[in-house]
């Protein structure tokens, strides 16, 4: 199968990073700046149980990968989505033509996870996970160096700057997808 799916008449925007970065409402707001569809990945998980089971120290759920592309890939196949999700490596490398990894300061990101009720445990974890980069090196190692885009999301100017950065950039993928 070829990496890219040529067949798309709109682009497919993958958002990820550490929770708390501003996924959800970046992507919410690129969804409507350009009448695409938010995917918010957390929320099918649960919505379709795409899960083994959940592991109670850390809060969380062993994902069924299986399962969740199965219950993506009608989702993804006509293009158009942008996908929200804190972690990229399972969803096969054609889904996506633009990868956007939010990156958020150590101070911004302790403060919003401590408004999201996170435990301490919790919490550490993802700000150690955050300052190891690991999102990002996930991304580089999972999709082409050329679509994987690193950005700053600590404040409301960022969020409106990777907004307009994506309005752009969908508007030169319709260009050259005529
Ligand atoms: P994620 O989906 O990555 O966990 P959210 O989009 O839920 O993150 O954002 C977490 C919190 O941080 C929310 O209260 C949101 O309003 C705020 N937030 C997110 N991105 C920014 C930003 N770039 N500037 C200021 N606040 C932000
Ligand atoms: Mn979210």
């Amino acid at each position: 199968a070829s990496l890219t799916a040529k067949t798309r008449s709109l682009p497919n925007i993958l958002i990820t990073g550490t929770p708390g970065t501003g996924k959800t409402t970046t992507s919410a707001d690129i969804a409507e700046a350009l009448n695409l569809k938010h995917l918010n990945v957390g929320d099918i998980v649960k919505s379709e149980k795409c899960y083994e089971s959940r592991d109670e120290e850390f809060d969380s759920y062993i994902l069924d990968d299986d399962k969740l592309i199965d219950e993506m890939e009608p989702m993804v196949e006509d293009g158009g989505c942008v996908v929200d999700f804190h972690s990229c490596e399972m969803f096969p490398e054609r889904w996506f033509d633009l990868v956007l990894v939010l990156r958020a300061n150590t101070e911004v990101l302790f403060d919003r996870l401590t408004e999201r009720n996170y435990s301490e445990k919790k919490r550490e974890e993802n700000m150690t996970a955050e300052i190891m980069q690991v999102v990002a090196e996930e991304a580089r190692e999972s999709y082409a160096e050329e679509i994987v885009h690193e950005v700053q999301s600590n404040t409301v100017e960022d969020m409106e700057g990777n907004v307009e950065r994506v309005k752009q950039w969908v508007a030169a993928w319709k260009q050259n997808n005529p």
